[in-house]
């Protein structure tokens, strides 16, 4: 039993998921699919979920309803057309354009992308269509529900055979319509491959596989043909996000493999998330590159701070005040830096600096605000001597300078902070370095 989630790429237009209906019939087992809302078609092109988002400024805002309305409809009547289907499209539309006059909620209306493109695609399949709303479910505290979303889940599909779901939403604690966050599809393609235990979950998009950097970034880059679930969390929470990084948890708990598939190029192997290291088929000793902007670098400098009982404990407690969480918090022997995503910063850096200045008394303290971290990860790290000198020679060779560096305690990943205009510099000298 195989579950196949198709992402925005493959789900694009009628002529790409002609290619997603080909795939799914060449291979019986493939019994649940999970589909995501339609992606761009090319360069300028709209997500149809970003369009459903500036459908609901339209409410708080002055954004040009009707022009973006006619944008979803337009994408999804040629979708129809061109897989020839019969289709209440209207009936559909008119149904949520009612709602739009009601207090409608964001969840609501951004999850219709999925429930109409799984709907579709049931139609020209002949299968199934199970609403996600009645499978997947949240608890209160807006985590999901394991336990309901087992039980119910596990029934319906098994009464249904095949079955189309939509991605990325289900129903919160109050029977409302509740999503995940942005690429939630993919956990949803987890949690069905672990609830109905999928001998494999497959994860179509349009690159053939997880390659060892963004493909934006380095022209062609080697594919990673085996990775374990640890290395891609490490990765796709630094960015590379192929894949969503909560959606590594249900199946590598179930221990199910994930295959990244190509849906433009359905013979490539691409790429397969295992539990062990034994089956890396890889000798290089990094498996991938992975980076983020927007961080800032919070640096103190004190002299003995190593013998001063306490000073990390004034230091966090100081961030937990203004509610504040970090990522990484690496150290020496008089200096400890802060790495604070600038998300978590709102506003506040200021008052938290004079606050540190007044709690913890350092002899300097230094901020790098517009910091990018990269992560350098791989298991075959610990192994080989030398991959942290190659990095930072690489970096320095080419005049970047590294603003932190963190080094995770399995030894699997190497965290440096450079500044954001370097970021894609970085990226390139690193990756060269290894692939000489
Ligand atoms: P989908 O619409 O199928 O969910 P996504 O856009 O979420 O697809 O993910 C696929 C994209 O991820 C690729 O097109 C590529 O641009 C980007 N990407 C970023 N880092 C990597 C990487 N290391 N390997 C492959 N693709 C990557
Ligand atoms: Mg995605």
């Amino acid at each position: 039993l195989k579950v196949a989630k198709f992402g925005g790429s493959s789900s694009a237009s009628g002529e790409q998921l002609k290619k997603v209906a080909d795939i799914i019939k060449s291979d019986l087992d493939k019994k649940y699919i999970v589909v995501s809302a339609p992606g761009k078609r090319f360069g300028e092109d709209n997500k149809i979920t970003d369009l459903l988002y500036l459908c609901h400024a339209h409410i708080t805002y002055s954004v040009p309803f009707d022009q973006v309305y006619k944008m979803i409809v337009d994408r999804y009547s040629e979708i129809v057309k061109d897989l020839g289907i019969e289709f209440d499209l209207d009936g559909e539309l008119n149904e949520i354009k009612e709602k739009l006059g009601k207090n409608i909620s964001v969840d609501y209306l951004v999850s219709r992308g999925e429930y109409l493109n799984a709907k579709i695609l049931a139609k020209y399949l002949g299968y199934k269509f199970v609403d996600a709303k009645d499978i997947v479910f949240f608890k209160m505290d807006g985590t999901l529900d394991e336990e309901k979303t087992s039980v119910v889940m596990r029934k319906v599909l098994n009464q249904a055979g095949n079955a189309v779901i939509p991605g990325f939403y289900g129903t919160g604690a109050l029977g409302d319509i509740k999503t995940f966050s942005r690429g939630g599809s993919d956990i949803t393609g987890a949690i069905v491959s672990m609830v109905m235990d999928a001998d494999v979950y497959e994860n179509w998009t349009d690159v053939s596989g997880f390659m060892m950097a963004d493909p934006r970034i380095i022209d062609n880059p080697k594919r990673i043909r085996s990775i374990t679930y640890r290395e891609l969390r490490e990765l796709s929470y630094m960015g590379a996000k192929v894949l969503h990084d909560e959606a590594i948890y249900p199946v590598r708990n179930a221990n199910i493999p994930i295959n990244i598939k190509n849906t433009n190029n359905p013979e490539d192997p691409g790429t397969m998330i295992i539990n062990e290291r034994e089956k890396l088929d890889t000798d290089l000793p990094i498996t991938g590159i992975a980076g983020r902007k927007d961080f800032t670098v919070i640096g103190l400098q004190k002299f003995y701070m190593n013998s001063e009982v306490g000073f990390v404990r004034k230091l966090l407690s100081t961030l937990e005040m203004f509610d504040i969480t970090f990522e990484h918090i690496p150290s020496g022997i008089d200096t400890v830096s802060i790495v604070i995503d600038n998300e978590n910063l709102n506003g506040k850096l200021e008052k938290l600096l004079s606050e540190i200045e007044r709690v913890c008394k350092p002899d300097a303290l230094n901020v790098y605000k517009n910091i990018a971290l990269l992560a350098v990860v791989g298991q075959n790290m610990a192994f080989t001597t030398g991959v942290s000198a190659k990095i930072f020679n690489s970096l320095g060779e080419n005049d970047i300078n590294i603003r932190m560096i963190d080094q995770g305690s399995s030894e699997m990943n190497i965290i440096v902070g450079v500044a954001e205009k370097d970021f894609e510099k970085a990226i390139k000298s690193i990756y060269a370095a290894f692939n000489k």
